[in-house]
Formats: C-alpha cells, sequence, structure tokens
C-alpha cells in the first residue's frame, strides 16, 4: 500500500493565507498511531497569535474576493478540491485508519469517500439554491455569512471538516479551520490539496492546536461572523459562551446516545443484526450510533442471542487489514473512559452479556472488546451518557408508549431507528421520537439528507441544502 506514512514536513508550519506559514511559537502535538502506540507525526502547537493571523488572512479575502465570486467561479473551485482530495484518498485512508483507528475498508469508503461526495455535492446545491426572491415591495437576497470558525472533532475527522468548508466555500464564506488535535493529519493533507490546486490566499487557513488556546481564540475572535462547532457538550456550551460574547451565529453538532427501537412484529433475524452493527461502527466512536437497543420483554432473550451473534462475527483486529471490521480505539484516554463506564455499568447493576475488556492477543494498541449490557435500566448512566465506545446496552420495554418514553428519556436527540413489520406503525414512532434523525426499517445513509440534533444534541444542521442555507446571512431591500 502506499502513502502509509502521512506526510510530517510541514511540523512547524500553518497552512494560511495560502502558503505555509511559521508558527508563532514552539510547540508541538505528536500524533500517535491508535494502534501501534507510535508516533506518526506531529503539527504545530497553535497559538491565539496564529489563530489572529488566520482570521486576518481569511478577513481580506472575504471582503476583498471571495464573498463577490459568482457562484460558477466558486464551482469550479469546488469540483478541483473535490478532485484533488481523490487523488490523496488512498492516503487519507491510511492516515486515518492510523490516526483513528477506522479499519481500511471503513476509512476508504467512508473516511476519504465521504469528503469527496459531500464536497461534489455543494458544487451542486449552490447553483440550486434560491439567492434572490420577491417578498411584497422587498427583494429578499441571500448573502455570503463571511469568516467562519470551524472547529472539529477526531471520529469521523475529514468528513466533518468537509461538511462545514464545502458549503462555507460555496456560500462565499472564507474559513479558518481547527481540526481535532488527537487527529490532525487529515487535515494537513487537505490544506496539501488546496496548496496543490492553487485555492485562491485566504479562503481556507487551517490552524492546529488545543481546544482551549486556539479553539477559544477562534469562537471569541472579534472578526468572525460565525462558528460551526462538532464536538462534545462541554466544549460546545464552551464555543457558545464565548461566541455570545460577539454575538456570533453558532451551530452546534454534539454528541448523542441514540435508540433504535425493535417492535413487536419485528422480522428480529435483520432487525437486531443491522441494529447491533450501527452501535458498533468506527467501534462506537461514531455520534450518532444507536448505543441503547430497545427491545420488548417477550423477544428479550432471542434479541440478546442475536446481537451477541452479529457483534461476535466482527472481527477485531489491525486497522490496516482489509478483514479488520473493530479497530482499536483512537486513544488511552478514550480507551480509559470507556473501561470506566463498563465498570460503572457493572457497578450499576447491568449484566455484561459479551466482552467487558481488552482483547487477547494484542499487546499494543487501544483495543476495547465489544461489549453487550443487558438488563440496562434507562436511570442508569450507561443508559444515559455518550459512552464513545464499543459498547451496546440492551433495554426491555412494555407497551409501544414506554418503547418512545425509553428513547426519549436522555438529554440527546440526534439519531436514532425503527423497526416493525409494518411501515406505517414504524413511521408513527418515527415521528414519535424528538430526534434529528431516524431511520426506518434500515433505511440506508442518505448524504444529502440534514443531519444534526434536538435537545443537548445540538443546534442547527449540517449536510444538504439545510446544511448550505446555515451559511447565508439574509437581506431585505424594500423598494
Ligand atoms: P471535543 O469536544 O473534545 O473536541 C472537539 C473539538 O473542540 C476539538 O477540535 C477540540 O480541540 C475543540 N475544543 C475542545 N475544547 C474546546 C474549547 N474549550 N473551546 C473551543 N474548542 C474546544 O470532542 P472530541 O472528543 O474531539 O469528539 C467527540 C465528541 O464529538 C463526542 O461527544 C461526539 O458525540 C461529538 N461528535 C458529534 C458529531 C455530530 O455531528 N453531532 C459528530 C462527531 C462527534
Amino acid at each position: 500500500m502506499t502513502g502509509a506514512q502521512p506526510k510530517t514536513t510541514h511540523a512547524r508550519e500553518l497552512y494560511i493565507a495560502g502558503k505555509w506559514t511559521p508558527q508563532s511559537g514552539t510547540g508541538s502535538i505528536d500524533v500517535l498511531s491508535a494502534s501501534t502506540e507510535e508516533v506518526i507525526g506531529s503539527v504545530p502547537e497553535g497559538t491565539a497569535a496564529d489563530v489572529d493571523c488566520a482570521v486576518r488572512a481569511a478577513r481580506a479575502a472575504f471582503d476583498g474576493h471571495w464573498g463577490q465570486t459568482d457562484v460558477g467561479e466558486r464551482v469550479e473551485w469546488l469540483r478541483k478540491l473535490a478532485d484533488a482530495l481523490k487523488q490523496r484518498a488512498e492516503q487519507i485512508a491510511v492516515t486515518i485508519s492510523q490516526e483513528v483507528g477506522s479499519p481500511i475498508q471503513m476509512s476508504t469508503n467512508i473516511q476519504a469517500g465521504l469528503p469527496v461526495l459531500v464536497t461534489n455535492s455543494y458544487a451542486q446545491l449552490i447553483t440550486e439554491l434560491k439567492l434572490e426572491q420577491e417578498i411584497g415591495n422587498s427583494l429578499v437576497v441571500r448573502e455570503p455569512f463571511g469568516v467562519v470558525g470551524a472547529i472539529t472533532p477526531w471520529n469521523y475527522p475529514l468528513h466533518q471538516i468537509m461538511a462545514k468548508v464545502a458549503p462555507a466555500l460555496a456560500a462565499g464564506c472564507t474559513v479558518v479551520l481547527k481540526p481535532s488535535e488527537v487527529a490532525p493529519l487529515n487535515a494537513l493533507l487537505l490544506a496539501e490539496a488546496c496548496d496543490a490546486i492553487g485555492l485562491p490566499a485566504g479562503v481556507l487557513n487551517i490552524v492546529t492546536g488545543y481546544g482551549p488556546a486556539v479553539g477559544e481564540a477562534i469562537a471569541s475572535h472579534p472578526m468572525v461572523d460565525m462558528v460551526s462547532f462538532t464536538g462534545s457538550v462541554r466544549a460546545g456550551k464552551r464555543v457558545a459562551a464565548l461566541a455570545a460574547e460577539t454575538i456570533k451565529k453558532v451551530t452546534l453538532e454534539l454528541g448523542g446516545k441514540s435508540a433504535f427501537v425493535v417492535l413487536d412484529d419485528a422480522p428480529l433475524e435483520k432487525a437486531i443484526p443491522a441494529g447491533a452493527r450501527n452501535a458498533m461502527l468506527n467501534s462506537g466512536q461514531t455520534c450518532s450510533a444507536w448505543t441503547r437497543m430497545i427491545v420488548p420483554r417477550s423477544l428479550y432473550q432471542k434479541a440478546l442471542e442475536l446481537a451477541a451473534q452479529a457483534i461476535g462475527s466482527l472481527k477485531v483486529g489491525d486497522p490496516l487489514d482489509p478483514s479488520t471490521r473493530l479497530g482499536p480505539l483512537i486513544s488511552a484516554t478514550q480507551r480509559e473512559r470507556v473501561e470506566g463506564y463498563i465498570a460503572k455499568g457493572k457497578q450499576e447493576g447491568a449484566r455484561v452479556v459479551m466482552g467487558g475488556g481488552r482483547p487477547a492477543g494484542f499487546d499494543k494498541g487501544y483495543y476495547v472488546e465489544p461489549t453487550i449490557f443487558a438488563d440496562v435500566q434507562s436511570k442508569m448512566t450507561i443508559a444515559q451518557e455518550e459512552i464513545f465506545g464499543p459498547v451496546l446496552s440492551v433495554l426491555p420495554y412494555d407497551t409501544e408508549d414506554d418503547a418512545v418514553r425509553i428513547a426519549n428519556d436522555t438529554i440527546y436527540g440526534l439519531a436514532g431507528g425503527v423497526w416493525s413489520g409494518d411501515p406505517d406503525r414504524a413511521m408513527r414512532v418515527a415521528r414519535r421520537m424528538r430526534t434529528g434523525q431516524v431511520d426506518v426499517n434500515g433505511g440506508k445513509y442518505n448524504p444529502l439528507a440534514p443531519f444534526g440534533g434536538y435537545k443537548h444534541s445540538g443546534i442547527g444542521r449540517e449536510l444538504g441544502m439545510f446544511g448550505l442555507e446555515e451559511y447565508f446571512q439574509i437581506k431585505s431591500i424594500a423598494r
């Protein structure tokens, strides 16, 4: 496999104003492989001074040129960028398999594939959005929001970046991006792609570093008009509070504790494995994962057996091995956190029916066994808090109303699923779930559908046309 080593020649430079710019400070952040625990690269530890420099570059690009470009020109840039990412797809996939631990098959299809698809989708959608309309004697126009600060997490790192950068650029905004400090190497590959196509200076600027320094400097900078954040509720609240000081627009894509409701007429042999696999995607490090499986009490034992069978068939292994379906967790910290939740689950009386420890045969890498908890009650910590690991909680219910109540019984509302032999019944339950997206009877992933949360899962939507609309101001001109 080519490109197995991510490029680290920019260990002391940041991509600002269209060029590799020396960092202002001296600190650097090592990036570790999730499976070997070895250092695979390092990036500058950016500072508030670097953010200031990047924001000024983004402001100058927005005011001077990009904010007034016509749609056709931006479409061309997006197509070029998508092509440049596609050319680097293998390197991106391998890099993310190393940084995050995602199995290479999934890295290829999702981690590297989705950013190309999303970037191309915005090249199309921007041509379809109505930028002007007449309302009575007013002309109502959509104008690009301005300078966007984008702060992103590590679990689907380049997808989460392009879900912000592509619509922002399509709308005519310029961007200052802070990628996750835990998986930043893929963002350097994006910078190289921008550099290679000659994207105009200042349109996309990337400052690596830690949240409290770089993230907070972006959220509070007076020249940033909007902040788009994806990450934990804790950091999202902080970003929103800081942004409020200068009345910035804020969109937040936060955590989840999504429910999969299996109705009593569902074909269990199909529904349960689908739900179980969903919970384990990216070793459970997926914000929209169905980590709570809610099943009829009468079918509980059968459901547990089918879930264990489905999860037991997923091969745990080296993320670079094409037959691996479950890789390690991203870091020692994440493994500690997940193991803490497993201990808490046991302590509160839930029963481990599968996994619960570290898999045998891995002396390196942050592996945790895929784990299933039975006898989980909704009030337990493992049914309320986001674990972000390969841990599925199975909860019994007695009536359909009860199932809906349990599904809605957390502070989150990001995703979910329903399965029934009667599609109309499944739809009725889907409508009662207080969550941003629901899959009915295994409905397949739709990258053009809006993605985002109810309740503490966030504010605003990403992807598709709804995601694009977030990046516009609305101006009414009365005549
Ligand atoms: P995190 O909140 O720790 O970090 C996310 C980003 O915010 C990182 O770039 C980090 O450096 C930055 N950050 C941290 N503290 C900050 C602060 N005080 N000010 C500004 N920025 C700060 O989250 P994570 O561990 O990288 O990612 C996991 C979390 O992200 C999970 O809760 C997961 O559910 C959530 N997530 C949500 C979605 C979604 O679309 N809803 C998608 C993926 C992940």
